[in-house]
């Protein structure tokens, strides 16, 4: 019999709890202007206001993550000043001087220091992941149970309103192989306002997916009345037609429609994912940091959305390259990813608050492979147009 004998694991500085121990956590409020304005059914943005997190470890590593909103507090209920104050008065104090690398514990005390605040915690879970990841030599996908994917293909929004703007716009990405795939933002317009819109968009690029998000804009017999004129069109996928709070409503659209509907507003919570699977509200599921509060929790909502049966798409709120690494990391361990994902941010920035690690080629955008998020943030750049400096707990 062969007997296997125990070999002595040696003692690795970069595991030291002791090393890991979180020394600062860090806001920055950055100012960071769009390319053009971007227009949804409830707001219309010109410039993203995020919130740069910065956790440093007792040994010296750095992580960053980002605290993303539309709008302020439009889109959901956090906006960036509400995020940095959470962060600030409520997260950063239950972190400080414990080990970074208990990821589940520290996902329990930012849940017992503030309900819900969902954006304020992804971007600290980000940050988490990103430092000690690098403390590792490791990537955050690593952590989270080892890449299946590369990299996908990914959606660009067209939102502009202007319809002669948003055909050039999108033929100039497709010629350059950036995207062929194109979600139109409407509800801002009315119906048949945007209904003509969508012809000539259909219209102008017969070889592209068109996908819609009415971003609740619609009553339910809106939704009778002009979802057909979009199946007629050859919509691929109809997201968060009606108002969030109305699941039920949401489960007679999903059941009228032959065209997917996807859930986004109407499923923060992977409690509100499951019910929304269990009665069918929508037959996809976007995913978003900002939603589900942490990339563990965002993996858990994708296992139990896949389990009832919804395909999955991977959702931003224009992220800029901190963030989209974030979801990438999470989004690259997932069985399958239907939709792909959407995350554009990077590029509807007019710079990237990132210097390198994220790479858009062939119609994809590529998982980043270095440790952490596998991103270089330019820390020069963010602090040039912070409104202030970084404000923060330390030991
Ligand atoms: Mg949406």
């Amino acid at each position: 019999m062969n007997v296997v004998k125990a070999v002595k694991v040696p003692d690795r500085p970069s595991l030291n709890e002791k090393a890991l121990r979180i020394a600062r956590v860090e806001t920055l409020s950055v100012n960071a202007p769009t390319i053009r304005a971007h227009k949804l059914s409830n707001t219309e943005i010109h410039h993203k206001t995020i919130i740069v997190v910065r956790v440093i470890l007792a040994n010296g590593a750095v992580g960053y993550g980002e605290g993303s909103t539309l709008g302020g507090p439009r889109w959901a209920e956090e906006s960036p000043e509400s995020i940095r104050a959470c962060i600030d008065t409520y997260l950063a104090p239950v972190l400080i001087g414990r080990p970074a690398n208990r990821f589940e514990a520290l996902a329990l005390a930012m849940s017992k220091a503030a309900t819900r605040n969902t954006a304020a915690k992804a971007a600290v879970e980000s940050a988490l992941y990103d430092a000690v990841g690098k403390s590792l030599g490791l990537p955050a996908a690593q952590l989270l149970g080892g890449r299946i994917h590369d990299g996908f293909e990914v959606i660009w929004a067209l939102a502009s309103g202007d319809v002669d703007q948003e055909i050039e716009e999108a033929r100039g990405k497709l010629a350059a192989r950036e995207h062929r795939r194109f979600k139109v933002k409407i509800g801002l317009a009315e119906p048949h306002a945007d209904v003509s819109r969508l012809t000539r968009l259909v219209e102008a690029l017969p070889d592209c997916q068109i996908i819609v998000d009415i971003n609740q804009g619609w009553t339910v017999a809106q939704c009778n009345r002009w979802i057909p004129a979009l199946e007629e069109l050859g919509i691929a996928l109809i997201e968060q037609p009606i108002v969030a709070r109305d699941r039920q409503n949401l489960v007679r659209v999903t059941a009228r429609s032959r065209v997917p509907v996807m859930i986004d507003e109407g499923a923060f919570a992977t409690s509100e994912v499951a019910a929304a699977g269990c009665r069918g509200a929508g037959t996809v599921l976007s995913l978003k940091l900002v939603k589900s509060g942490g990339l563990m929790e965002m993996k858990r909502a994708a296992g139990v959305g896949a389990a009832h049966g919804m395909e999955l798409y991977g959702g931003c709120l224009l992220e800029s390259g901190i963030g989209a690494a974030a979801h990438l990391a999470v989004f690259s361990t997932l069985p399958v990813l239907h939709w792909g994902t959407e995350h554009f941010g990077p590029k509807i920035l007019s710079r990237d608050l990132i210097a390198s690690g994220l790479t858009f080629r062939d119609f994809r955008i590529e998982c980043p492979i270095g440790p952490g998020l596998g991103v270089e943030v330019d820390e020069r750049y963010i602090l040039s147009m912070a409104d202030g400096a970084w404000r923060g707990s330390a030991i």
